[in-house]
């Protein structure tokens, strides 16, 4: 395979990779892609992309994209992170599911991963 110069800087090389985080309507979305090891630039393939926002249209959140902003607060034992209910509701959620927490980068993202 020949090896891609990135186009944003020039100068590195670009490296496929399976964590590419986009974000819509609140929603957070990982793609396959490229990026650069010089600058960090990434560039998601068009065909994931495109999935990403058909995904995000099953979802409801395209084009209402849903706003989730969100303070952490402290309870006693540590941080808690409220869901929001409009997530709730359209997650179906019950409060009881376990869930998965990857840290990519500065963002945490929970994964539910099993319903009670
Ligand atoms: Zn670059």
């Amino acid at each position: 395979m020949q090896e891609k110069i990135c186009p944003a800087c020039e100068k590195g090389k670009l490296h496929q990779v399976n964590d590419i985080i986009s974000e819509l309507g609140g929603y957070i979305f990982v793609e396959k892609g490229e990026r650069c090891d010089k600058c960090r630039e990434e560039f998601p393939y068009q065909e994931e992309t495109q999935e990403t926002i058909t995904a995000a249209r099953k979802l409801g959140v395209w084009p209402e994209p849903l706003k989730l902003y969100r303070k952490l607060s402290k309870s006693g034992r540590g941080i808690v992170l409220r869901i929001p209910t409009d997530l709730e509701r359209q997650m179906k959620l019950k409060g009881t599911e376990e869930v998965t927490i990857t840290k990519i980068g500065s963002r945490i993202v929970v994964e539910v991963t099993k319903e009670k």
